[in-house]
């Protein structure tokens, strides 16, 4: 047995792997994508039994265990429940780069739904972020059926 002062090495290898994939998002999954992409509208779902109304629409009601049918629209508007401003980096899964700080993310409960609708706010005006303040959705102009579509939530003026 050789014993040798010397620290062992671990190989090292660096790189990019690609793992292209595609999934259904599912029947309400495909209506909420698509009204988001071609009308900037965004769907909920009302429970039958509770009529709550959750944003983006799924098939079954958490407290109810109701199997839920009815999509309705909500509004692009609502208010910012929680949030926090994220200022240190970390890989952003999306891209696989750093992403840029400081940004905000937040809870919005939007206009005519129950519960809070996750997504980036938008923090320029750090002092007018606040728990209460009422929020609008800014759509992008070219958009492809995915959460992206909406740039983030801005403070109404
Ligand atoms: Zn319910």
């Amino acid at each position: 047995m050789t014993q040798t002062s010397e620290p062992e090495r671990l190989v090292m290898h660096s790189g990019d792997a690609q793992q292209p994939f595609r999934y259904a998002v599912g029947r309400y999954g495909s209506r909420f994508f698509m009204a988001l992409r071609d009308e900037k509208r965004l769907l909920g779902i009302r429970c039958p039994r509770c009529r709550k109304v959750y944003v983006p629409p799924r098939q079954v009601c958490g407290p109810c265990f109701e199997r839920m049918e009815e999509l309705v629209e909500v509004a692009s508007t609502g208010t910012l429940v929680a949030y926090t401003i994220l200022r240190f980096s970390f890989l952003d899964p999306e891209t696989g780069k750093q992403k840029p700080v400081p940004y905000g993310y937040g809870f919005i409960q939007l206009d005519g739904s129950d519960n809070a609708f996750q997504h980036f706010i938008e923090i320029r005006d750090e002092a007018r972020i606040h728990i209460g303040a009422r929020m609008r959705a800014v759509f992008r102009d070219t958009r492809r059926g995915t959460l992206g579509d909406i740039r983030h939530f801005e403070v109404l003026a």
